[in-house]
C-alpha cells in the first residue's frame, strides 16, 4: 500500500460482526468527517476522468449520493441518484439485483441521462458487484455510456471488480480490504 492509501484505509473504521456475525461493515462516516480525507478520496476518485468531458455521475443509494455529488461538482457534470424502489417521484426504469440473501430493485428516472451521455458510476463499496451490475444495467437501459464505475473500497475476495469488468466496464478502486 501506498502512503495515500494507508492514510484513506486508516480514515475507515471496521466495525465487526455488523449488520451480522461474520461481516465486517466498512464504515466511512469516519473518512467523510475527516475533512483531509474526504478531500483526498474525491480527488483520487476524480483525477482520471478530468479531460473526459463527463456528462453525468451516477451514484448509488445512499452513500454513492455523498461521494458522488462531490465528484460531480468537482467536474462540473451532473449528478443522477440512483435509488431503491419507490423513492423516485417521477416515471422510473427498474432493475432486479441480486443480494447475498435475495433480490432487490433499484430505479432510476427514465429521463435522468439522455442516450449517449458519458456517465461514471459511483458507490463507496464494491463486494460481490450485484448492485453495481445492476445500475449498470439500468443505465444501458436508457442509452448511457458507462465510461467507468469507481469505488472507494473494494473487497476483492467477494468478485466484484471482475463481475464489472466482464459487463466491459472500467473498475477503479482507492483501497482494498481482506474478507467479506
Ligand atoms: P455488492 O452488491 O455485494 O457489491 O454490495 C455493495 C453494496 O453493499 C454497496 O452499496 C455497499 O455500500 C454495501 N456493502 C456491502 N458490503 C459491505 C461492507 N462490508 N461494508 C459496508 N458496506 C457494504
Amino acid at each position: 500500500m501506498t502512503t495515500a492509501e494507508k492514510t484513506l484505509a486508516a480514515s475507515i473504521r471496521a466495525i465487526h460482526d455488523y449488520p451480522k456475525p461474520g461481516i465486517i461493515f466498512r464504515d466511512i462516516t469516519t473518512l467523510l468527517g475527516d475533512a483531509k480525507a474526504f478531500r483526498q478520496a474525491v480527488d483520487e476518485l476524480v483525477r482520471p476522468y478530468q479531460d473526459l468531458a463527463i456528462d453525468q455521475i451516477a451514484g448509488i443509494e445512499a452513500r454513492g449520493f455523498i461521494l458522488g455529488g462531490a465528484m460531480a461538482h468537482q467536474l462540473s457534470a451532473g449528478f443522477v441518484p440512483i435509488r431503491k424502489k419507490g423513492k423516485l417521484p417521477h416515471t422510473t426504469v427498474s432493475v432486479a439485483y441480486s443480494l447475498e440473501y435475495g433480490v432487490d430493485e433499484m430505479e432510476m428516472h427514465v429521463d435522468a441521462v439522455q442516450p449517449g451521455e458519458k456517465v461514471i458510476l459511483c458507490d463507496d463499496l464494491i463486494a460481490t458487484g450485484g448492485t453495481a451490475e445492476g445500475a449498470v444495467k439500468l443505465l444501458r437501459q436508457i442509452g448511457a455510456e458507462v465510461v467507468s464505475a469507481c469505488f472507494v473500497i473494494d473487497l476483492p475476495e467477494l468478485g466484484g471488480r471482475r463481475k464489472l469488468e466482464a459487463l466491459g466496464v472500467e473498475v477503479r478502486t482507492l483501497v482494498s480490504f481482506d474478507g467479506h
